[in-house]
């Protein structure tokens, strides 16, 4: 198996115009996702002004990369100051909710000079304008009759293999390492209530497993649908997974993960993948401490993402989120026997935040620091994931944890992303042979080999990185 690791400078950054060239370039008017930030206050050419005045002023200051054209927008009419933070944090409301935002070449900063910024071959392009719309009928005349594509050959193979597993293989194994998930609770929670230390302990180690394997596994298989074949149950098992058990918001999980971070895997500005990006914290901080208050800022983003949709949604997954968060509450005082309600959030948040450290190292070590694409020159699919996608070792922690396709199965995973945890550790060995006869990238690398790339060179992947549009919620 070829084992390909990326450098960070991608053939065509030399290319690249520098940041100050692209200010000329941005467009202000028909942006929804800008109006949504305006204030309606300010006019167009300020506002062009203000922006501009501001770049320049973040650039000289170093902080000009990790700032988008939509950031600037908002920093100017927002009037924030810490403009160099992350921009769900600060702006969710300027970002969040487009179908397909449209982002301008102003998102493309200094950062891609020193970034693996892929300048696509023509060989590679996707048969439609950098707006997303297919070429139309000359397009497709171009295609010889008769020839297959190369994600199409790889489909084929793949199909195959999902129609010769049965059930169990499709779906079973992960639906029962759920189950198991799930019955590992009620002991859980017994345990809790022993005054033994080592007891208590064990507990402890159960009950954040078992959340682990729900909250990581469980709302990424729901989110894709992976869980079931009918479409009224896959809708139930997402808002119970991500609502109920992982505190999030179905709709915009759905929405960040499905249509945004795999539609648009590694295209600048539309699908990066951190669910967690805060670069005005330093590296040890972001990667070790940090994480650990996932479980607290989950459900406030969530409820962050929720304006302006439907009231009867926001109800239910405000309904859903405090379901989840009070059941556990309420089984900690009468089945654990827990005295004081400041005990049991401490456990709650134990558990909760228990694998948060190495969940958030996975969510960004897949896919940061590989080649991105430009959204007006992005490559064909089996390109596109091939090239931004990497997938770590085997390990039976994260394995169950996570699941084998945010693991070792994640280039699988991008390139058939209806497939479920098992079927993509089936597909693993056919999809990673075809890859290699047709000599494409089948990218590895090693937990703590990119745990220490992210710890050298935290700047340059995690601050000066182009910024999200969107709160992934589930990797
Ligand atoms: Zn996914």
């Amino acid at each position: 198996m070829r084992h390909q690791r990326r450098g960070t400078s991608g053939p065509g950054a030399q290319q690249l115009p520098e940041a100050e060239d692209f200010q000329g370039e941005l467009s202000i008017g028909g942006s929804q996702d800008d109006e949504s930030c305006s204030g309606g206050q300010l006019t167009e050419e300020t506002r062009v002004r203000e922006m501009r005045a501001r770049r320049r002023r973040a650039l000289q200051a170093g902080e000009g990369p990790a700032l988008s054209h939509n950031a600037l927008l908002c920093v100017a009419n927002k009037g924030f100051r810490n403009a160099n933070c992350d921009l769900w944090t600060l702006c969710s409301g300027c970002s969040g909710r487009q179908e397909a935002p449209r982002i301008r070449t102003g998102t493309l900063s200094v950062w891609s000079r020193s970034a693996s910024m892929q300048d696509v071959p023509e060989e590679w392009r996707e048969e439609r304008g950098g707006d997303g719309r297919t070429g139309g009928p000359e397009g497709k005349k171009k295609k010889k009759k008769g020839e297959e594509s190369l994600m199409m050959e790889l489909t084929r193979l793949v199909q195959e293999a999902v129609e010769g597993s049965s059930w169990w293989e499709r779906r079973g194994i992960d639906c029962s390492i759920l189950a198991a998930a799930f019955l590992c609770l009620p002991p859980a929670f017994l345990l809790l209530g022993s005054s033994q230390v080592l007891l208590f302990s064990a507990g402890m180690l159960l009950m954040g497993a078992a959340h682990a394997v729900i909250a990581f596994k469980g709302t990424h298989l729901a989110s894709h649908g992976a869980l079931s074949e009918s479409q009224a149950w896959g809708n139930f098992w997402a808002v119970f997974f991500i609502e109920v058990c992982g505190s999030f918001s179905a709709r915009v999980g759905v929405q960040g993960h499905i249509k945004m971070h795999h539609a648009h895997t590694n295209v600048v500005g539309l699908g990066d993948s951190s669910v967690w990006k805060v670069p005005c914290l330093p590296r040890a901080i972001y990667l070790f401490v940090a994480p650990l208050a996932v479980p607290v800022i989950t459900p406030l983003v969530a409820l962050a993402h929720l304006r302006g949709h439907p009231v009867a949604h926001v109800v239910r997954t405000v309904l859903m989120v405090a379901l989840g968060l009070y059941s556990q509450y309420w089984l900690l005082i009468h089945v654990s026997g827990f005295l004081s309600p400041l005990s049991v959030l401490l456990c709650m948040l134990a558990c909760r935040a228990m694998f948060s450290v190495p969940y958030i190292h996975v969510n960004i070590f897949q896919h940061i620091g590989l080649h991105m694409f430009a959204p007006t020159s992005r490559p064909k699919r089996i390109y596109q994931m091939t090239h931004g996608v990497l997938n770590l070792p085997r390990n039976a922690l994260l394995d169950w944890m996570c699941g084998h396709s945010l693991i070792s199965c994640h280039v699988e995973h991008h390139l058939f992303p209806f497939l479920s945890d098992n079927m993509c550790l089936k597909v693993k060995p056919l999809v990673s042979k075809y890859l290699m006869e047709k000599q494409l990238p089948y990218q590895e690398d090693g937990y703590f080999s990119r745990l220490a790339m992210f710890f050298h060179k935290y700047q340059e992947l995690m601050v000066f990185a182009p910024p999200i549009t969107e709160l992934v919620g589930v990797q």
